[in-house]
């Protein structure tokens, strides 16, 4: 399976991500957790992310495209991947598929979690007490759901262009997402 996981921040993308690598027995590319992992290492990389990151905008295309290029280099992920919180807009989508193609494979879905936005903002702030991440405060999480409604949400128009997108409703209990979410996949 070569899937992309689209959806708001707060939608679940992670939670159901985890659930479907299990499933389906290929690795989860997070690129917010691997901008996450560069911060916490202290890294270049996350030097370079963290503005943009604590601002709750998008890392500079550039970064975030030579960071999943060498990612889907690996070994790992030749039988297949779930892309979670990547491509973000149409720009990232178009890059994705030129990588793809130099690998010489292809997309099989692009699932889009759909949430509402008061729930998802909710969702996030609740989420802030617990884990505390840095981009959990009410202005970050403000500026991330204008980011994806202006950024990220054109990429679902993409894929919908070219006939792999399928759209999954994230409110409910976590097993009956995840039983959507296979059943838009297996489809
Ligand atoms: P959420 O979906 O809850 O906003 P993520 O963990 O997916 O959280 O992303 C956190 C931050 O990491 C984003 O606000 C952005 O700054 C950066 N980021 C993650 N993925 C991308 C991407 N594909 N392009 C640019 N920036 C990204």
């Amino acid at each position: 399976m070569r899937a992309v996981l689209l959806g708001p921040p707060g939608a679940g993308k992670g939670t159901q991500a985890a659930r479907l690598v299990e499933r389906y027995g290929v690795p989860a590319i997070s690129t917010g957790d691997i901008f996450r992992a560069n911060v916490g290492g202290g890294t270049e990389l996350g030097r370079r992310a963290k503005e943009f990151m604590d601002a709750g905008q998008l890392v500079p295309d550039e970064v975030t495209n030579a960071m999943v290029r060498d990612r889907l280099a690996q070994d790992d992920v030749r039988a297949g991947f779930l892309l979670d919180g990547y491509p973000r807009n149409p720009e990232q989508a178009a890059v994705l598929d030129t990588m793809l193609a130099e690998l010489g494979v292809a997309l099989d879905v692009a699932v889009e979690l759909t949430a509402d936005v008061d729930v998802v903002t909710e969702r996030l702030l609740k989420r802030a007490e617990i884990e505390g991440r840095a981009d959990d405060t009410e202005p970050v999480i403000r500026k991330r759901l204008e980011v994806y409604a202006e950024q990220t949400a054109p990429v679902a128009a993409y894929y919908a262009d070219k006939g792999l997108l399928a759209q999954v409703d994230g409110l409910g209990e976590i097993d009956e997402v995840t039983a959507r979410l296979v059943a838009a996949i297996d489809r």
